[in-house]
């Protein structure tokens, strides 16, 4: 009897989260972030599932929390729910849900494809109102929980030759300052973080010298690594009076 007060005990006090997209990139540091401060995490990909299993195997070890993983297409309703079923049998509440799963199309507005346009809004916009649908539920019961957002600055800024993804993450700002307001009453906090550029496989496309004129434009001169943005987005998820904020982590670009 002591034993299973016990254990329950240590699962109130234990931290749950969800990150999306981590098996590379910013998502990966998340979880890394995460798991470094004790959180439990469940983790999904959409495509390279053996690396975010190693990731949660390294994490498992290093860290002694649970890590459960996911190839789930963060765009797709149904996927979603499926994911939040089990995340939410094995889970005891969540704390922490980061909708970072995100994609970039480069290329002229006049030579986008309706699929294209459908898929970005899907996965960069849709997925927050999935993840939200199957999961801020459980949130309310427990009264807390802080959910954070992967913008960018060009929801903010528009770019040029980025025109469906600026739409998305400017639909990401709002969704954010919009359900921080609904869900404040019931404890729980909605930010997001707009990363400028950072040194992922989203922007593995640019040249060189591409990616130097564009540093040229950063007045801190050079990419976040995306260790840096995690700093930013652990910092958001947990500073208890702060909610409705998107944070620029873009090195004064725009
Ligand atoms: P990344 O290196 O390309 O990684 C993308 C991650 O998202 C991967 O884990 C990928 O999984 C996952 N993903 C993609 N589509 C998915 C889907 N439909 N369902 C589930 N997971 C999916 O990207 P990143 O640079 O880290 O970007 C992460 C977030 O930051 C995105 O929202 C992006 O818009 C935003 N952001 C990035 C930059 C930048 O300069 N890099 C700047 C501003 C904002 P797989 O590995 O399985 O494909």
């Amino acid at each position: 009897m002591k034993s299973l007060l016990n254990t329950e005990n240590n699962q109130a006090q234990s931290k749950y989260g969800i990150v999306t997209g981590a098996s590379r990139g910013i998502g990966r540091s998340i979880a890394i972030k995460s798991a470094d401060n004790g959180v439990n995490l469940a983790l999904c990909c959409q495509n390279n599932i053996d690396a975010l299993n190693t990731l949660a195997s390294d994490l498992r070890e290093k860290y002694g929390i649970t890590v459960m993983t996911f190839q789930a297409d963060v765009g797709d309703p149904s996927a979603v729910q499926s994911m939040a079923d089990q995340i939410l049998q094995s889970f005891p509440h969540i704390d922490y849900m980061v909708n970072n799963a995100g994609i970039s199309i480069i290329g002229l507005i006049t030579d986008m494809s309706v699929e294209d346009w459908n898929r970005m809004v899907s996965v960069n916009l849709s997925s927050l109102f999935y993840m939200t649908k199957a999961i801020v539920p459980s949130m309310i019961h427990q009264k807390n929980g802080s959910i954070l957002n992967i913008s960018s600055m060009w929801g903010t800024a528009g770019a040029s030759c980025e025109v469906a993804y600026s739409a998305t993450k400017g639909g990401v700002n709002l969704f954010t300052k919009a359900l921080a307001r609904e869900l404040a009453p019931s404890g729980i906090r909605v930010n997001a973080v707009a990363p400028g550029c950072v040194d992922t496989d989203m922007n593995a496309g640019f040249s060189e010298e591409e990616k130097r004129d564009l540093c040229d434009e950063i007045p801190l001169g050079r990419f976040a690594s995306p260790d840096e943005i995690a700093d930013a987005a652990w910092a958001l998820m947990n500073l208890s009076y702060v909610t409705g904020q998107i944070l620029g982590a873009d090195g004064a670009f725009i």
